[in-house]
């Protein structure tokens, strides 16, 4: 039996969601509804110094005036509650404590300075990040209860070198990786704080997750995780990982992009059917960006027709957008 579709959309309640939220969002939802499946939304507050009461409360406003709706979230609750990271904490150290019983991670003493000058990977999938040297690993006892007694430490998963790891996206194809090329990657933070990929993929598990529909910049995320997935003894999620929004000087849509922000439409009077049709036209769903209810294109949404690169919103859009709005 294929178990049924459940999907999730993942904010970081870190700041408003803009137009490239709402693309990743609508797509997920719109691939989720489509195969008749349910839809979490979960909010990503671990880092409670970024995260703030008031964007968590606009996620689900803004969600909602897109034509967004979840099965289970913050606020109407459901079987694996609570939604929110912040207040899941338990599970994750359980699992931590798991995986620190199995030798799977250990912990890192390095300062942050030291971590900032150790060379990337020369290329690659995770070639954009420092890659671990493992100097930790090989503490002896002594040493690692001296470094302790002065210091908290990060906890770090040890990636076998020799693991190979396949992810199966339905937009990108199979690819096959080494995880450990990035190196052993913090699961747990110096100051307590749960790593976004140990929480990921303890709740997709928990919260019985099918499918993730997310940015192409989480792509190399996927091989840790699922090698992280692998040694918890999951099953890994069915991935698709969209092409990012970017703008004319194809920078990814961030909040530096404020009139994007889906927040400030709204106020214009912008109506949210407008952005969802200019949306499924970059998606090549519709032949012309008209007026649309996401529930209306349900039907005929078809995630194999979603561009694989990224995908370049103009300014003539934005101005389209506000033409006339509140009017
Ligand atoms: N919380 C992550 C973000 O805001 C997304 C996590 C995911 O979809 O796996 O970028």
């Amino acid at each position: 039996m294929t178990p049924s579709y459940k999907g999730r959309f993942a904010p970081s309640p870190t700041g408003f969601l803009h137009v490239g939220n709402a693309w990743v969002a609508l797509l997920a939802w719109l691939d989720a509804r489509r195969a008749g499946g349910s839809f979490i939304l979960r909010i990503e507050d671990l880092d409670e110094a970024r995260s703030r009461p008031a964007y968590r409360q606009a996620i689900l406003e803004d969600l909602r005036w897109l034509g967004i709706d979840w099965d289970e979230g913050p606020d109407v609750g459901g079987p694996s509650a609570p939604y929110e990271q912040r207040r899941r904490r338990g599970l994750y150290e359980q699992v931590l404590a798991r995986l620190m019983a199995k030798r799977e991670l250990y912990p890192c003493f390095c300062a942050r300075s030291r971590l900032l000058s150790i060379a990337s990977a020369p290329h690659g999938l995770f070639a954009d990040e420092p890659r671990y040297d493992r100097r930790c690993l090989r503490l002896s006892d002594a040493e690692r209860a001296a470094l302790a007694a002065a210091k908290a430490p990060s906890l770090r998963l040890h990636v076998a070198d020799d693991a190979l790891v396949t992810v199966d996206d339905r937009l990108l194809g199979s690819t096959t990786a080494r995880p450990s090329e990035g190196g052993d990657f913090v699961v747990r933070r110096a100051d307590g704080v749960i790593a976004y990929h140990l929480a990921v993929v303890v709740d997709d598990h928990a919260m019985g997750v099918t499918d993730v529909i997310r940015g192409a910049d989480l792509f190399p995320s996927a091989f840790r995780q699922a090698y992280l997935a692998e040694r918890l003894g999951y099953a890994t999620p069915r991935y698709a990982h969209v092409p990012l929004v970017v703008d004319e000087d194809g920078r990814r849509l961030a909040k530096r992009h404020g009139d994007l922000a889906l927040r400030s439409l709204r106020q214009l009077g912008v109506p949210s059917e407008r952005l969802v049709g200019m949306l499924l036209w970059l998606a090549g769903q519709m032949d012309r960006p008209e007026p649309v209810r996401p529930a209306e294109a349900v039907r005929a949404f078809d995630l194999g027709r979603v561009p694989r690169v990224a995908v370049v919103w103009r300014e003539a859009y934005t101005a389209q957008l506000k033409a006339n709005a509140g009017s």
